[in-house]
């Protein structure tokens, strides 16, 4: 199974492995953190502007993100605070963390896409992309779990996001017949950027290596599905480098597509990541996560 890749150890040490050990001790430190409730604005219903004013008149106080108008961080809130408002109820707010709305940014979905949201449940950055698009690109939502799937038509359906065409399969056997002018992978992964400290046992190395296996096979799939000259994001809330760079290298060699560097946003914690990619380092404000934006190049 081994091909050069470590098999045994556990999170504090594949950590240390990547990042040594200073940076490592900040990383765990950061699982320790409880991050305040952040939310996304859903602008196919409410303008960030409007969602802004009507927070502040339930008597919420919140801060602005910089790099996001339709996000802010809530001060002294819990999340069971927000669903109780009509704001909520209504979908005209997401629950979602400031990292995991990173990759629709970054993919930028246009009138008229096709885009296919690989692996979508339960639905934050599907309802994220055709707000972004002002509901106008043609999404295909695709989720293998049952339960998993039911949660994303329910959010589909409070957050109006109508043009999405939701398919409860294993993208690992969608049509290779499909063409999409972009496409999502946010990849199933082990969470080692997001785990709470109580449950870092639970993520060790032969646990990240099946994840990255998973990884591999639907990054290739990805691949196989995007357009000639289409560009992809590939993300996991994981910051190890076997579920992220490693993965990106194994698929990428001799395949035709390449990474297109990103740009971070300014203000959002940064660990070393490959040229070009984006690696979140675990925060007072920010989970650990990674992204990566690809381009399948045209044939000649
Ligand atoms: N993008 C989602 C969001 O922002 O709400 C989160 C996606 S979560 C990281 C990964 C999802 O992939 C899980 O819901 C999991 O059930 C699903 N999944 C795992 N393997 C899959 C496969 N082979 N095909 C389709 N979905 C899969």
């Amino acid at each position: 199974m081994d091909q050069g890749h470590q098999v045994s150890g556990s999170l504090p040490e594949l950590l240390f492995a990547d990042y040594g050990g200073e940076l490592s001790e900040k990383i765990m430190a950061g699982y320790e953190v409880v991050r305040p409730v952040t939310l996304r604005f859903n602008t196919l219903k409410i303008t960030a502007e409007e969602g802004k004013n009507a927070l502040k008149e339930a008597g919420f106080s919140f801060e602005e993100v910089g790099w996001y108008s339709a996000a802010v961080i809530l001060n002294d809130c819990t999340e069971e605070d927000i669903r109780r408002t009509a704001l909520y109820e209504e979908g005209k707010v997401y629950l979602q963390s400031l990292s995991s709305m990173l990759p629709p940014l970054f993919l930028s979905p246009k009138k008229g896409e096709s885009i296919l949201d690989m692996t979508a449940a339960p639905g934050g950055k599907t309802t994220e992309l055709a707000a972004l698009s002002r509901g106008e690109a043609l999404i295909t939502a695709c989720e293998r779990d049952k339960l998993r799937f039911e949660r994303l038509l329910f959010n589909l359906k409070r957050q109006g996001a109508g043009r999405v065409t939701a398919l409860c399969t294993d993208a690992a056997f969608l049509d290779d017949l499909f063409c999409f002018d972009k496409i999502l992978l946010d990849a199933p992964c082990s969470g080692s950027g997001t785990v709470s400290p109580r449950k870092t046992a639970r993520i060790d190395a032969l646990y990240v290596e099946r994840c990255a296996r998973l990884q591999e096979k639907l990054l290739r799939k990805a691949l196989k599905l995007l357009k000639n000259g289409g560009e992809m994001v590939y993300s996991t809330c994981s910051i190890l480098k076997r579920e992220n760079e490693d993965v990106l290298r194994h698929v990428l060699e001799g395949c035709g597509a390449k990474v297109v560097p990103v740009e971070p946003p300014a203000g959002v914690p940064l660990l070393p990541s490959a040229d070009g990619t984006l690696c979140v380092m675990p925060t007072a404000q920010y989970e650990g996560f990674f992204l990566a934006k690809l381009i399948k190049e045209e044939r000649k």
